[in-house]
């Protein structure tokens, strides 16, 4: 909180201060913030974002999860570690500000939002959260992994590197086989790294037919039906940025990446 400018126990230095003086700040709107935590899967994100949830519930804020599609195949976010809350799903088509306003004419308040496998969002819900975020004071935490199968970012973890407030890295590492951090999860099918094929694939497991799963969401081993795989073991690996490259997995491939707290 900067001192009032008309406070006589205000610091006068304050004058020097790029910040307006108050009365100046009274013109400019107060607006939420848009953060995005984002690391590899398997760093734990989705107990950081219940962890978040649980700071500001404590605070007395109310807040709404969404999740575009967890690992669970369920509206919830659900942790490696066990815990899980419920969840609000978001399809492709919805609209994010129409979901919150939704609430407040139902009377009730929405603080803050937080959003696990923001990668799966769509550019133009991402502007939306910046929108809740820049328009209606909501503060918006979004947690998803940054880059797919190619190395390269989703659309949604694109937009929001452009338009986050800030850019957190989520401090779990994870390690490649070799032990050097893992960044990238790399998609192997039958025993070998691809580097071709759908950004999302169609998984046909056992309970979740017909339904959209990425990368995050694989539980152990999926079978694709999407383009040119059909009936193919697809599984994800992490790997570090050498080993990606070269699309080496190691003597013990198979194993998953391994979690060291940092
Ligand atoms: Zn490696």
């Amino acid at each position: 909180m900067q001192p009032d400018s008309t406070d006589p126990q205000s610091d006068p230095t304050d004058a020097l201060s790029a910040v307006p003086a108050a009365g100046a700040r009274r013109a400019t709107p107060v607006t939420g913030h848009l953060r995005f935590y984002y690391g590899p899967m398997d760093c734990g994100k989705s107990t950081l974002a219940l962890q978040v949830d649980h700071n500001h519930a404590r605070q007395g804020r109310v807040g709404v999860l969404l999740v575009r599609m967890d690992r669970s195949g369920r509206p919830q976010i659900s942790s490696r570690i066990g815990i899980t809350r419920p969840a609000v799903e978001v399809s492709a088509a919805a609209d994010l500000r129409g979901l919150v306003r939704a609430r407040w004419a139902a009377g009730q308040r929405v603080d803050y939002l937080i959003v696990d496998e923001a990668q799966f969002l769509t550019p133009a819900q991402v502007d939306q959260l910046a929108e809740l975020a820049d328009d209606y004071q909501v503060d918006v935490y979004c947690f998803g992994i940054a880059t797919d199968f190619q190395g390269r970012l989703f659309p949604g973890a694109s937009r929001l590197v452009e338009l986050a407030d800030e850019l957190r890295p989520v401090q779990v590492d994870v390690l490649c086989w070799c032990g050097l951090p893992a960044r990238f999860n790399a998609r192997v099918v039958a025993g070998q790294v691809v580097r071709e094929g759908d950004t999302v694939l169609v998984a046909d497991t056992a309970d979740t037919a017909d339904t959209e799963t990425g990368q995050s969401t694989t539980e152990g081993d999926e079978i694709v039906s999407g383009s040119g795989t059909v009936g193919a073991t697809v599984r994800y690996q992490v790997l570090c940025r050498r080993h990606f490259r070269l699309g080496d997995l190691g003597t013990t491939s198979g194993v998953q990446g391994q979690l060291a707290f940092a």
